[in-house]
């Protein structure tokens, strides 16, 4: 049996990065940018007006000074004269800044008559005015890896970027296992459970930033089995839930092997999660889940996240854990290392009394799971543990 953190190193060295595609901008949202990129323009690409009001020079501006209004600049429409001395030109947000002003007095410290306008208030000292290239230069970067956020996407468009070199999502093929598991809204038998991890960690690898096909349901016999991981092609990674023990009806091992499967590790010190095993089918990079549906999700937090993170070219983020005062005392740890549902609130953790993998009720009120290092000893009210959040 392997260390966690043995175990992930082995699963990373499994990981291929994907290659690098142009998708457009309107599809970058959440994916991961894969080169550094250089702004096209300088943005603003003019000094403009930052408020409605009045551009005059500078030098004039006091209380009660008047000012001749000479013509107008509105957003896309430049004012193409030069404005001389005592002159004015009526502006609005976003115009081009006339040659020879170098201040906006705000509309509402003017009072106008016809084409002449009288400073009321003090105008402050701000001008008003956005300079040229305020937000970024032509040329300016932004450095990759990194994951495209909607406000990433704005300055992007901003920076004229149509198309985008991103890392390609890698494919992740989920194959359930077991003759008791139905899809939802099938028909279960009187001994039949629904299929429900599978589409938790489809949820929790998009999230990841993968792309995941949940493949047929295989049965417990190897034909079945050896069936689904036929459908199993043009994939970087194939993730199989359940049949990962040793039981009889475990086949994941067998038929994993008898199709050529190189195996990295078989089984790894921690609760939940003991039977877990990962390797290679060629090219693809194959992890075997135990199929009890939390010891199935909090695998997919610990090991498939780094994976995906990995072939996105992404730095794995090894246990970013971070760490709270316990509300109740808990007992000491074996030897495996401990992943227990926990709820974090305002800086304080409470790890559920229930902590049976079976129990996906108990995960999803979770927010965090506790992490106990292997043989922790018992820890007391208000003692600082480790958590990861979900
Ligand atoms: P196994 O690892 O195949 O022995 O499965 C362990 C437990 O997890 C059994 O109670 C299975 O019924 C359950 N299980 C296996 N796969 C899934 C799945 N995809 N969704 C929900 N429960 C599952
Ligand atoms: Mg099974």
């Amino acid at each position: 049996m392997i260390s966690v953190s043995e175990a992930r190193t082995a699963l990373l060295q499994l990981c291929t990065r994907t290659e690098i595609e142009q998708i457009p901008l309107t599809q970058a949202n959440g994916r991961v940018l894969a080169q550094e990129v250089r702004a096209d323009r300088d943005q603003p690409p003019f000094a403009a007006a930052a408020m409605d009001g009045y551009a005059v020079k500078r030098d004039e501006v006091e209380r009660h000074a008047m000012f001749q209004l000479i013509g107008e600049a509105a957003a896309g429409h430049r004012f193409e004269g030069t404005l001389k001395p005592g002159q004015a030109v009526r502006i609005f947000t976003g115009a081009p800044v006339p040659d020879g002003a170098d201040f906006v007095v705000i509309q509402e410290d003017v009072e106008r008559k016809n084409n002449l306008i009288t400073i009321r208030d003090h105008p402050g000292n701000s001008d008003n005015i956005r300079p040229s290239g305020g937000d970024f230069r032509i040329g300016q970067t932004i450095s990759a890896p990194r994951i495209l956020r909607p406000s990433d996407v704005a300055l992007l468009a901003a920076m004229n970027l149509p198309l985008l070199p991103v890392r390609r999502r890698p494919v992740v093929a989920l194959i359930s296992t077991g003759d008791e598991l139905v899809m939802p809204g099938g028909s279960p038998g009187p001994n039949q459970i629904i299929a429900s991890n599978t589409f938790g960690l489809k949820a929790m690898l998009e999230d990841f930033g993968a792309k995941v096909l949940v493949l047929p349901i295989a049965r417990d016999s190897e034909a079945s089995l050896k069936t689904a991981f036929s459908l199993a092609h043009d994939i970087d990674l194939v993730i199989t839930i359940g049949g990962a023990s040793v039981g009889d009806h475990d086949l994941v091992a067998k038929v994993s092997a008898d199709l050529g499967m190189q195996r990295a590790f078989y089984k790894v010190a921690m609760r939940p999660g003991k039977p877990l095993m990962a390797g290679r089918m060629g090219k693809i990079a194959m992890v075997g889940l135990p199929g009890n549906p939390v010891s199935a999700m909090v695998c997919g937090h610990i090991f498939l996240r780094p994976m995906i993170q990995n072939m996105l070219g992404l730095p794995a983020q090894h246990g970013q854990m971070q760490t709270a005062r316990l509300t109740h005392g808990v007992p000491g740890n074996g030897p495996r290392e401990h992943y227990m549902r926990a709820t974090v609130l305002e800086g304080k953790i409470t790890v559920s009394p229930k902590q049976d993998s079976s129990l996906l009720s108990v995960l999803a009120e979770a927010n965090a799971l506790a992490v106990l290092p292997p043989n922790a000893p018992p820890a007391q009210p208000g003692d600082r543990i480790q958590y990861l959040t979900i």
